[in-house]
């Protein structure tokens, strides 16, 4: 199960912010709390949790899996 809170940090102010993320829609546009800039994806993040935030994004987090799955197998794979 993805996680879906994830602690943006505000790269101009530093503010943290607990934020529930969609489970499937990614957010590009996070405004922040405390000083109200407004942020955007770094170049190549799909969303602002994958730039600012202490998690990425459910899509992305079902991603690393897969990732890491096949890593494990190919490990396994290797050692025989
Ligand atoms: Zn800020």
């Amino acid at each position: 199960m993805p996680q879906l809170i994830s602690i943006i940090t505000c790269p101009l102010c530093g503010h943290a912010s607990e934020e529930a993320m969609p489970a499937d829609a990614r957010e590009y546009l996070y405004n922040c709390k405390n000083c109200g800039c407004q942020m955007k994806p770094k170049q190549g993040n799909c969303c602002v949790f994958c730039s600012y935030g202490s998690i990425p994004c459910p899509p992305v987090q079902d991603e690393r899996a897969d990732a890491s799955r096949y890593m494990l197998q190919q490990r396994i794979f290797y050692s025989r």
